[in-house]
């Protein structure tokens, strides 16, 4: 048997209401995992929405130590902060592309914007003649997902006309799958097929299709670079089959209180439980707040044992029942696992009605972190 988790002694660990935890080992070890899948193909490192919740800065420098040296971000701001952390060498790009009026700061902190539009396009290429030098971009084509992304005939308006590309440096064409994740679907060659035709009108630069699961879909998609980011963190890139990737975070929540229940008694909101018989229930210190889904019925578990939810969840406390466990055996100040080796991200997610992707980057703002790593 495991051994549980103990009671915590640090000063700033015992004011923590709960403990998140990321092995950047891990990710960096889920990162080798990726390439070795890839061959020679590079590798991108997916650290927008501060790294889907785990710490952007922290993330991309273990990824960065493993020789990562291309970043994507969504937003210019995600961008500029990741640049100062990054030092100047990295290429980094800025998936959303550039908002009107945010190209100059864009340009100075030397991102590279993903240009998805024609106007984002005319916008690049009127800061780099006020600026008097050559902007890097890359052009994303819409291949079949209709969000972002030039449409072929404009596609075939950059084609038939070179001086729209006056001033920028055209680094990457790239395009993103709609249904990676489900390899049998006919999207995933359809836009691959699309993705060929549009790139043939395009200029001769590297190109990039596979995200995460699209790594997973074969060598055929995954051109000169992939851009992973959940299964960097674990998230399963292959649902229908046992997640390739390992996982990388743990949350434990601390009791509260722990006291008896006699039969007959409404527990938490509403009273959405009541009790049949006598039972013994533990607060937790972990509720809607934290990033918790309120529906997303669940348990936590204390030395191998399941102790399910009960109630409703609270913006701050969650009630447990700890019948099944000695009495005495939990105390507050005891951590109980939430997410971890007996209940992933993905097994979480699917409590909730959502995908790992939201557990993530709902994770709270109030976690006590711990960054383990070598
Ligand atoms: C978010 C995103 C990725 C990463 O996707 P994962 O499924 O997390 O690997 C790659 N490319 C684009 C365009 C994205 O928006």
């Amino acid at each position: 048997m495991r051994a549980p988790d103990r009671k915590i002694t640090e000063s700033n660990l015992a004011e923590a209401g709960a403990i998140l935890t990321i092995d950047l080992d891990v990710v960096r070890a889920n990162y080798r995992l990726l390439k070795q899948r890839l061959g020679s193909v590079r590798c991108a490192g997916v650290v927008k929405a501060d790294a889907y919740g785990l710490g952007a800065a922290e993330v991309a420098q273990a990824l960065a130590s493993e020789g990562c040296d291309t970043f994507f971000v969504a937003h210019v701001r995600e961008g500029v902060v990741l640049r100062d952390v990054l030092g100047p060498r990295p290429e980094i790009y800025v998936l959303n592309g550039t908002p009107p009026g945010a190209e100059t700061a864009c340009a100075t902190a030397g991102l590279t914007t993903v240009v998805n539009s024609l106007e984002q396009l005319a916008a690049w290429r009127g800061t780099a003649k006020v600026l008097g030098r050559p902007l890097p971009a890359a052009l994303q084509v819409d291949s079949g997902m209709s969000r972002l992304g030039l449409a072929p005939e404009e596609v075939e308006e950059i084609a038939a006309d070179k001086s729209l590309l006056d001033g920028i440096e055209v680094r990457l064409v790239m395009s993103h799958l709609a249904c990676a994740d489900e390899p049998e679907h006919p999207a995933n060659a359809a836009q691959k097929e699309a993705f060929d035709l549009l790139r043939a009108s395009l200029p001769a630069v590297p190109a990039s299709l596979a995200n995460s699961s699209g790594i997973f879909l074969g060598a055929d998609y995954h051109y000169d670079l992939a851009r992973p980011g959940a299964a960097l963190y674990g998230i399963n890139p292959t649902p229908s089959r046992p997640n390739p990737m390992r996982p990388v975070i743990h949350l434990a929540a601390k009791v509260i209180q722990t006291r008896q229940l006699p039969a007959s008694v409404g527990v938490g909101y509403g009273h959405s439980f009541r009790t049949q018989k006598p039972m013994r229930a533990a607060t937790i210190s972990l509720g809607y707040a934290d990033g918790w889904h309120r529906r997303a019925a669940a348990g936590a578990y204390f030395a191998e044992v399941r102790l399910p939810f009960i109630g409703r969840v609270s913006m701050d406390s969650i009630i447990i029942d700890i019948s099944a466990l000695p009495e005495g055996a939990l105390a507050a100040g005891d951590l109980v696992e939430i997410i971890g080796p007996h209940q992933p991200v993905d097994v979480v997610a699917g409590h909730a009605g959502t995908i790992g992707y939201e557990v993530l980057t709902d994770l709270g703002h109030r976690f006590h972190r711990i960054y383990k790593h070598a």
